[in-house]
């Protein structure tokens, strides 16, 4: 059973000393300016409840879905503030109470959280449906008959944010083992994920392909479990611990130098199975393994020294948007710039609040349309400023959220959303066919 807020170690609801300092990093409180959409206001809600001076309500509830859980408090945070453990433990206690239960909010928390991310291959299977339905045709006779004005407004709104589905999944690309060419230096499993597979396949195979240009055995077990990032950033955490459970079953972790995430959001919660999995006693040793060998691709690269290609990757300027869980909650930021600086030929252009949120953040942007809708008009205001022709970031929730916008934006220069993984392995691949090195392939 995990954690409550009345449980959790006191010591982590004293550590916020109320400065203030976060306030201006939140972008929940920007956007109000009232002391409970703070970061320092939630933490005295939650302090409040653990003190049983107030009680899980319905308006507490809101208030933690309110929260985009982007971490940026983290970051600006003096006192080292244990947000997640905070936040989590709060929506598990929200969850418990059922004060947000709705007949409708419960199907699609049971159809997501309980059954499709439970299920790899379930979800792989309705990827294929989706994959078929958009591929054959019948996607753009559906939204030409104007039929998907039956649907419920929730369901409407939520349709064109669909993310489309790769031609192949990882699975099709990736072999279960791969060696790299000359001598192996490293062996390394590579996390797939669960929206990163279905959508953006090709980026596990992009990462995949770096790794082992850099002496890297590359293990990738064909079918794996979501991380639990969903589950646990929900108010899920027993889910959250199956999840986790799974993985480390799944792979021989001690003979493994590092475990790979190419997901921000995945990465970030990868690195937590042992906090997660402290009380179970056949986990917890092997949690605390695993943790330490988790590794954000960009982050590997940059500790291994990785080899920078001799030729371009086919584009001249590029910026880059920091995921919020990335940038926040592995602090990994100068690694992907240093991936990004390496390319010749490659000018990269700094993005004026490159670690502000761009809505995404999980599924924010289902349950507050309202807000993710005006931090991303935010983001693509910034990418504009830049006038460069391609965004890279290394999230997938950030990727689709990005780019459905600037598809949108018709006025805005940038029109492509890449990962810096995706530009090295290009640039790889350029150099063993001969490509120029001033940028073009
Ligand atoms: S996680 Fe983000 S939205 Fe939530 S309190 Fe911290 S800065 Fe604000
Ligand atoms: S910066 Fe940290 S210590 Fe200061 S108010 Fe915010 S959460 Fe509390």
């Amino acid at each position: 059973m995990a954690t409550t807020l009345k449980q959790l170690d006191y010591s982590v609801l004293q550590q916020c000393m109320h400065c203030g300092m976060c306030l201006p990093t939140c972008p929940t409180y920007v956007e109000t300016k009232r002391e409970r959409n703070s970061p320092r206001g939630r933490i005295a809600l939650m302090r409040s409840i653990a003190d049983g001076e107030t009680q899980v309500t319905k308006s507490f509830g809101e208030e933690m879905y309110y929260c985009l859980g982007c971490l940026a408090c983290v970051t600006a945070c003096p006192a080292g503030v244990n947000y997640v453990e905070l936040f989590e433990t709060a929506r598990a206690d929200v969850e418990r109470k059922g004060v947000l239960h709705t007949p409708q909010r419960g199907f699609w928390r049971w159809l997501t959280l309980e059954v499709l991310f439970m299920r790899p291959r379930l979800l792989r299977a309705v990827g294929m449906g989706l994959r078929w339905y958009q591929r054959s045709g019948v996607e753009k006779v559906v939204r030409g008959s104007g039929l998907l004005r039956l649907l419920p407004e929730g369901l409407r709104r939520l349709e064109p944010q669909t993310p489309v589905m790769s031609a192949v999944f990882s699975n099709g690309l990736i072999e279960e083992v791969e060696e790299p060419v000359g001598v192996r230096k490293y062996r390394v499993a590579l996390l797939t994920g669960c929206v990163q597979d279905l959508a953006f396949a090709e980026v596990n195979r992009d990462t995949a392909d770096v790794l082992l240009a850099n002496g890297c055995e590359v293990v990738t077990p064909s079918v794996q479990p979501c991380c639990g990032s969903l589950h646990g950033h929900n108010g899920a955490p027993e889910l959250a611990m199956e999840l986790a459970r799974r993985q480390l079953d799944l792979f021989e972790v001690e003979s493994l130098d590092a475990i790979i995430s190419n997901a921000g959001g995945c990465g970030s919660h990868l690195k937590h199975y042992g906090p997660l999995l402290k009380e179970d006693a056949r986990y917890a040793e092997r949690a605390r393994l695993w943790d330490s060998k988790v590794r954000d691709v960009h982050e590997w690269l940059a500790e291994i020294g990785f080899r920078v290609p001799s030729a371009g990757c086919g584009v001249e300027e590029v910026t880059y948007h920091e995921s919020c869980h990335l940038t926040h909650g592995q602090k990994v930021v100068a690694a992907p710039r240093l991936v990004l600086g390496s390319i010749p030929g490659l000018k990269v252009v700094e993005l004026p609040e490159s670690n502000w949120c761009c809505g995404s953040a999980g599924i924010y942007n289902i349950t507050q349309p309202e807000q993710s809708a005006k931090l991303l008009k935010r983001k693509v205001e910034k990418i504009a400023e830049t006038g460069v022709p391609v965004v890279a970031t290394s999230n997938p929730g950030c990727h689709l959220q990005i780019a459905a916008e600037l598809k949108a934006d018709l006025g805005n220069k940038c029109k492509s959303v890449t990962q810096p993984v995706t530009l090295l392995a290009q640039a790889y691949r350029n150099e063993r066919s001969g490509g120029v090195v001033n940028g073009e392939a």
